[in-house]
């Protein structure tokens, strides 16, 4: 019976999680203010989300959105090929492509449905992609989409990636090369001027995700800018559900390459608009970050002082990760964190290397200092008992 042989593999798999520390349960968790969380009928400081400016609880970006919904409705209906394209979509694309300093800006449903439309919509099996060996999933999975010959540099080198250029480049039509402009799990940043620099002398187009930039770093406006200078930077990738504290993905570019995305990313022309009480709360929160620069130095802030307090490297964005190694030991230390009041997730693999299990803590403008302290301390006595 097919039910048995699902049954069966199904089992298989999870026992084969479970034995590595590697099973993923789902945790009912509800968000309060001051980057509060209930969990399990109790109320802990979260360390753990990528709401770096607290904006998902502004109470202006929620009226926003509440706003929108009582005026347009809960939901989009349709794509935005057909009636889903409501007039808040070109309001937003506007800002963005404004705030980003770029012609255009194309919003998709998310940051994943992003990068797994942009990528295959440029290159193709005839193609080159070259990118940070640490890119996100969805990157991997818009490259895997794209049938390209892909290869790997080591991370953060911008050597490694000119001389695979050196090496491959004349074999191929096009090129894309593709990485983080702050890295997801490591809080670095690429080393963006210097790639951009490379692509375009060997014609290759840099796409970058800013998914943990915009609203953190070079004053909010993202990885994409140094000292308050646009480095040259064809594809910029963002998400709206992170500091920008709503729903939604994006990718900010010249006006004429959002019209090919336009028409040719399957991600967006397949699947319905985002409702418009979601882009009304994006609307809302980049209207706040362009006007309070302040706001957005808070989060790097609080993890300087975290690091500083720790003795650790000074940390280049809001995500400071935690090192432990082992899987059970990063889950035993989020554990005691628990106990002690603090959500910090263990991250382990395959989302990051093996042997590299941690603790990612997300540093948001919401935490006080005296929380960040508290936590520092917290996390010293979790590691301890070890
Ligand atoms: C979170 C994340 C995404 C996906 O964005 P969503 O809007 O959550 O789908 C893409 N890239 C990176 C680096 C991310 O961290």
């Amino acid at each position: 019976m097919t039910t048995d042989s699902l049954t069966r593999f199904a089992t298989e798999k999870l026992d084969r999680l479970k034995k590595a520390r590697l099973h993923r349960e789902l945790t009912p968790t509800s968000a309060a203010a001051n980057a509060f969380v209930n969990r399990d009928g109790r109320k802990l400081v979260s360390f753990a989300s990528n709401d770096y400016l607290g904006l998902t609880q502004h109470p202006d970006v929620v009226a926003a959105s509440v706003h929108a919904t009582q005026t347009l409705g809960s939901g989009a209906g349709a794509s935005r090929h057909v009636t889903g394209n409501h007039a808040l979509y070109r309001e937003l694309e506007q800002a963005l492509a404004a705030f980003k300093g770029t012609e255009d800006a194309v919003v998709f449903g998310s940051g994943y449905l992003t990068n797994i439309g942009v990528i295959p919509a440029l290159v193709g099996p005839d193609d080159l992609i070259v990118m940070d060996e640490r890119c996100h999933s969805c990157i991997h999975a818009g490259a895997a989409l794209a049938r390209s010959r892909v290869v790997h540099f080591a991370h953060n080198s911008a050597s490694a990636a000119e001389s695979l250029l050196r090496r491959h480049r004349h074999e191929h039509r096009h090129c894309l090369m593709l990485t983080e402009g702050v890295f997801s799990m490591d809080g670095d940043r690429a080393p963006l001027g210097r790639l951009a620099e490379i692509a375009s002398a060997m014609d290759a187009w840099l796409m970058t995700d800013d998914a943990h930039g915009l609203g953190v770093v070079e004053s909010g406006r993202g990885s994409g800018y140094r000292d308050g200078a646009r480095l040259a930077i064809p594809l910029e990738m963002g998400t709206l559900s992170k500091a920008i504290g709503a729903y939604g993905g994006y990718l900010c570019t010249s006006r004429i390459v959002a019209d090919l995305i336009r028409n040719r990313a399957r991600s967006l022309i397949y699947t319905t608009a985002l409702p418009p009480g979601v882009i009304a709360a994006a609307i809302e929160s980049l209207e706040i970050i362009a006007a309070n620069p302040a706001l957005t130095e808070q989060p790097l802030r609080n993890a300087r002082r975290f690091a500083a307090l720790r003795d650790m490297p000074e940390p280049q964005s809001a995500i400071v990760p935690v090192m432990l190694g082992t899987p059970l030991r990063a889950l035993e230390a989020s554990r005691r964190l628990e106990e002690l009041g603090f959500l910090a997730i263990a991250i382990r693999p395959p989302t990051v290397p093996d042997g590299t299990a941690r603790l990612r803590c997300a540093f948001s403008a919401a935490h006080t200092i005296d929380t960040v302290d508290r936590f520092a301390a917290a996390v010293d006595r979790a590691i301890e008992s070890l």
